[in-house]
């Protein structure tokens, strides 16, 4: 009787250790709201380079971590950086 007791507390702490749902999420912090010196400059494609992928597009949000205001930014510098070919439009 007390064996099978402690069977389903062990079962209960099984679920909540690997159940996805239970999972640990990491909270991102946004890069430039986070780092008060962090100007973005849509002239400095090396700083750009973060926030596209290998194929030269630009990572969404869920990836970057930025805040939405942030986000957009990102966004017009590498655009503007497109305009005047420091970064490229696609890859391969
Ligand atoms: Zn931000």
């Amino acid at each position: 009787m007390a064996d099978k007791k402690q069977n389903k507390k062990q079962n209960k702490n099984y679920d909540e250790d690997y159940n996805p749902r239970f999972r640990k999420q990491r909270k991102k912090v946004c890069v430039l709201c986070s780092d008060k010196n962090f100007v973005l400059d849509y002239k400095n494609p090396e700083q750009l380079r973060k926030f596209i992928n290998d194929k030269g597009k630009i990572l969404p949000r869920r990836t970057t971590g930025a805040c939405a205001k942030h986000q957009r930014d990102i966004t017009t510098a590498i655009k503007r950086a497109r305009h005047i070919a420091l970064l490229p439009y696609a890859q391969n």
